[in-house]
């Protein structure tokens, strides 16, 4: 019987001038970004100039996680203790982690069989609920339909913050996830598209969120040392408002990343490659149901998803055993019991209205996820779809 040897877990190195430039700060000791000799550049300061470019926002501020990126940006769009934040149901923990750290609560919204926010419930509920905020995730990279997002957003006046964890890279209409909201957070911890362990970044092109989120972020009153900040007039103005939520970015993983940014796009290549390929041979698979990607989603395929529609849900663990065994790690968000990374918006339970979302719990029930790393080659796309084909067959 074939069995799968690679790790699912594999990261690439880092590139080796990434390597290079952190062991040249280890030495020297100044692995604060505002820690600079004379006349040096910030690592972190050119990061933040150089993911801002390249993004295409106005305004970016390098920090320690997503997560944080998250809350900042919710703090920073006005969300205060007990409101409520509208979400899509299918995320990861830090999503409601974000909410609950800044004294609100979840409003979650159902998905649909694509994974995409439901856009009927998006409207019912931004209609019914007090909430003035949309925590949108693209979760697992699948990008809604931004334009009746956008919409209801203006009909509503929701303000929209985007989670761009698993889209960095990915557009919908050819704009950039992370440019159709107010303001849009990323990581760059180890399992996203760059890789520093842990970080993040919060973009924004509003010049008054961009000032604060600097102040706020832990500048004290060095500011200007950061890359992509409004004029002078914008820090005056909140300076002495802006609570510091040290959350800073240091050169060390600045330098990481920086290297990796040069790679980004071939990497993106790289990844939808071996995702296509997954997607064409899963799909073809007796009993699996996976979703087409919309034509106006320029996706970046870091892992991919798929439906055991015509297993039974309590013979799922039994059939990831049997591929386990062989070597294909499947992850899956129907699971009752929050595993690892994976875990079901019900087993967040500090959430205090929990809500019954029967849409989003049906097409969870039967999805599994599976990481593409970008060690993975064609060969194993085969290999891994055939594994996937004769298990199924035994059910
Ligand atoms: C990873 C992740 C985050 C948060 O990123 P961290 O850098 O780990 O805090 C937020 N949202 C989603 C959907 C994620 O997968």
């Amino acid at each position: 019987m074939k069995s799968f040897e690679k790790p699912f877990t594999q990261q690439e190195s880092i590139p080796e001038d990434g390597i290079a430039r952190a062991v040249e700060i280890m030495r020297t000791g100044r692995l604060h970004r505002y820690n600079l000799a004379e006349g040096e550049l910030s690592e972190a300061s050119l990061l933040e100039k150089e993911f801002a470019e390249w993004q295409g926002s106005d305004y970016c501020v390098a920090c320690t996680s997503g997560g944080y990126a998250i809350a900042l940006a919710l703090r920073l769009v006005g969300v205060k203790p007990g409101d409520h934040v509208l979400a899509n149901a299918y995320t990861l923990a830090p999503v409601p982690g974000a909410i609950q750290n800044v004294g609100a609560e979840p409003a979650f919204i159902e998905i649909d069989e694509n994974y995409h926010i439901d856009i009927a419930d998006f409207e019912a509920k931004a209609k019914s609920s007090h909430a003035s905020v949309l925590l949108l995730s693209h979760m697992r990279g699948h990008i809604a339909d931004m334009n009746a997002i956008l919409d209801i957003c203006q009909r509503y006046d929701i303000t929209l913050v985007e989670d761009c964890a698993h889209t960095m890279g990915a557009k919908w209409q050819g704009i950039r996830s992370g440019n159709f909201g107010k303001v849009a957070a990323f990581s760059t911890q180890t399992y996203k598209h760059m890789n520093s362990g842990e970080g993040g970044f919060l973009t924004t092109n509003d010049p008054d969120i961009a000032a604060r989120a600097v102040i706020s972020s832990g500048s004290y009153m060095l500011y200007e040392r950061h890359g992509a900040i409004p004029e002078q007039a914008h820090f005056d103005a909140v300076k002495y408002a802006s609570p510091n939520y040290s959350g800073r970015m240091d050169h060390l993983r600045a330098a990481l990343l920086r290297s990796q940014m040069p790679l980004l796009e071939d990497n993106i290549r790289r990844w939808n490659m071996l995702y296509d390929d997954l997607h064409r041979r899963i799909k073809a698979i007796h009993g699996i149901t996976i979703p087409d990607r919309k034509q106006e989603e320029a996706y970046v395929g870091s892992s991919i998803q798929f439906r055991l529609d015509d297993i039974e849900t309590s013979d799922v663990p039994c059939l990831l055993k049997r591929l386990a065994s062989r070597g294909v790690e499947l992850k899956w968000f129907g699971d009752n019991e929050p595993k690892a990374f994976t875990s079901r918006y019900d087993s967040w339970r500090y959430i205090k209205d929990m809500p019954h979302l029967p849409k989003t719990l049906k097409v969870l029930d039967k999805t599994v996820d599976m990481r593409i790393p970008l060690n993975f080659n064609l060969d194993d796309t085969a290999l891994l779809a055939d594994i996937l084909d004769e298990e199924m067959t035994s059910y």
